[in-house]
């Protein structure tokens, strides 16, 4: 279960989430990507090893855009490699999704998607939740909080997942269920910020929301934060105020937290 963070606001997302993603690093991962969305363009860079491999794979490249996701992956479906690396993709190209955590139904979710014409890229368990979100968007022809909502309901496993929709560069929605995601209140309004821990979001916000089981957030720019259970009921976030000190998560000059530690 690896890194996860999420950047919507009138910052430029990317730097925001490569410092995020080095603070994450220490849990440990294979492979690092993000996904950004400018106008109605959406851009994902991924590649196998460390942050640092995926800042030099992004140079010289466009990577601009205030609303993005980024992801440092461990794999468990699939070896690592730059395909494997999230974010993925739908067949249309529309959606990017980050996920930390296994899905444990994915194989006949995916059979049952390929009889329907999807294509998949990648060996991941993760692609089969974006084709299938995707598939239940235009299905339906609901917004994007609802398909992912609608999506869940079909799935079994441990997940946090980040959604953005290059048809809405408004919007980013976020789902957990036995994975952490911790959303951080901007001080600026509508700026917001998503974690799988609070680590990136406390140099940016002391105001965060942890995420209980079986909830999703729909987040946007205007309309804010809105929490919704899998059965579809309205929840009121909780606020809660981080003690949590920047000083406190450096390494204080040690290369691991362990040895800090010790
Ligand atoms: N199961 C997913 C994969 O293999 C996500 C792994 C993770 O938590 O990083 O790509």
């Amino acid at each position: 279960m690896c890194g996860i963070v999420g950047y919507l606001g009138s910052k430029q997302a990317y730097p925001i989430l490569i410092s995020g993603l080095r603070r994450l690093e220490y849990r440990g991962y294979d492979s690092a990507g993000v996904a950004l969305i400018d106008g109605d363009v959406l851009r994902i860079h991924k590649c196998q090893g460390k942050v640092s491999d995926l800042e030099a794979h992004v140079n010289g490249h466009p990577a601009t855009g205030t609303l993005g996701i980024g992801h440092t992956r461990w794999a468990t479906h699939g070896p690592p490699n730059d395909v494997n690396a999230h974010p993925h993709q739908a067949t249309s190209g529309d959606l990017a999704l980050i996920h930390n955590g296994i899905i444990e139904n994915y194989a006949p979710i995916k059979e049952e998607l390929l009889q329907r014409g999807h294509v998949f890229r990648s060996d991941t368990d993760t692609e089969v939740l974006v084709h299938l979100i995707d598939d239940i968007q235009r299905a339906e022809g609901v917004e994007l909080g609802e398909a992912v909502r609608l999506a869940l309901t079909n799935v079994v496993g441990a997940y946090a997942i980040v959604v953005i929709d290059r048809k809405d560069p408004d919007t980013m929605v976020a789902a957990r269920r036995s994975s952490p995601l911790v959303i951080g209140i901007g001080e600026s309004e509508g700026e917001y910020f998503l974690a799988s821990d609070a680590t990136p979001i406390v140099e940016h916000t002391r105001n965060v929301v942890y995420m209980e089981d079986g909830e999703i957030a729909i987040i946007n720019r205007r309309s804010g934060l809105r929490l919704r259970t899998m059965k579809n009921q309205e929840k009121t976030p909780f606020i809660h105020e981080l003690e949590m000190h920047l000083e406190a998560l450096e390494k204080g000059g040690y290369d691991h937290f362990m040895l800090r530690e010790i």
